[in-house]
């Protein structure tokens, strides 16, 4: 549907070479529903951050996105699979996304498993459903073990973007080691998926020099976390990452917002410019229109000029001649 909707030469199902069960299920699939000639299945190697879509696509398609490129201008959609269903469900069955299908691991839960769920489940909800913690649960983890962000506690709701929720035991969790300064071992940009500079991002984030962040690419960090895993120093080079995206996003926002309102006030300008500008039309127009006017008598004589015509009318009767004498 997808494919037909977006006009696809070339339609890939990608899935990792490790999920065996699910690559042996999709191909039945695909051959039960006689799409396998419209549909490639290609089985990825099980690399983190496989699942990006840049390195999706490289893998796939063995074509580079470049920094601030976007796949769309080279002509590729990368779909996820919940995307995928989300659309089905829209288009096929008419119903909006209430529900998501969140994966529930990790040492700290009983029984880790899949579970489909309404947006606004809270996380203790779905760890009950998964058979509670087990008595080493530490900390509780949305969005999988490199990317996810540790949360305060489990009251907080499922939304349309919790895809993973993990319980990690004490003994999984790394210690908090103290932040050194940085060496130049170059080791986080060894590892970068996305061949940024982390160190260099973190430079100038923590000097608050945003152009030099968006030039070295800071919004195209996928936050997978290689380069704080690595870095022997322990900075906390994600934390530093998610506050330059927020305050690049803040930026941004303020900007349009700039721009909007001296959108508005100059509109106003304008408007108020045309008006005035109507206004002395018309009073133009008018004196040009009473200059040609011709004078016209009073159709109702004043005092002054009724007076006048007496005395005149009495004048004329004192020089008339009386016809009698
Ligand atoms: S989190 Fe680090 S390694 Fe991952 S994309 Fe961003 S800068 Fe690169
Ligand atoms: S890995 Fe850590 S110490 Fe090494 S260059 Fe990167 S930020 Fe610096």
């Amino acid at each position: 549907m997808l494919a037909h909707a977006l006009n696809a030469r070339r339609t890939i199902l990608a899935i990792e070479d490790s999920m065996v069960e699910a690559g042996a299920m999709l191909a039945g699939a695909l051959t039960s529903q006689s799409a396998g000639d419209r549909i490639e299945l290609v089985h990825v190697p099980t690399r983190y951050p496989q699942g990006g879509e840049r390195q999706l696509i490289r893998t796939l398609a063995g074509i580079e996105i470049g920094a601030g490129e976007v796949p769309r201008a080279r002509g590729i959609a990368c779909v996820n699979a919940g995307t995928a269903a989300a659309a089905w469900q829209a288009i096929a069955e008419g119903e909006p996304v209430t529900r998501r299908i969140v994966s529930v691991t990790g040492t700290g839960v009983r029984e880790p498993g899949n579970f489909d769920v309404v947006l606004g489940t809270p996380l203790a909800d779905l760890v009950a459903a998964a058979g509670g913690y087990t008595d080493d649960a530490e900390r509780l983890i949305v969005g999988g073990p490199m990317m996810g962000n540790a949360v305060p506690n489990d009251a907080i709701p499922v939304t349309k973007a919790t895809n993973c929720v993990l319980a990690m035991a004490a003994s999984e969790l790394r210690n908090a080691a103290p932040t050194l300064p940085c060496i130049r071992c170059g080791e986080c940009a060894r590892v970068c998926p996305a061949q940024l500079l982390p160190q260099q991002l973190h430079f100038h984030i923590a000097a608050s020099e945003w152009e030099k962040t968006v030039k070295l690419g800071l919004d195209d960090c996928i936050e997978c976390g290689l380069c704080a895993y690595v870095c022997p120093s322990h900075i906390p080079l994600i934390e530093a990452f998610r506050y330059g995206k927020g305050e690049l996003a803040w930026q941004a926002r303020e900007r349009q917002r700039a721009t909007l309102s001296r959108q508005r006030f100059e509109n106003r300008q304008a408007r108020l410019e045309k008006a005035a500008q109507a206004r002395a039309n018309r009073l133009k127009e008018r004196d040009a229109q009473a200059a040609h006017i011709p004078s016209v008598p009073s159709a109702k004589p004043d005092h002054a000029s009724t007076a006048l015509a007496r005395a005149l009318a009495r004048a004329g009767n004192l020089d008339t001649p009386d016809a009698s004498s």
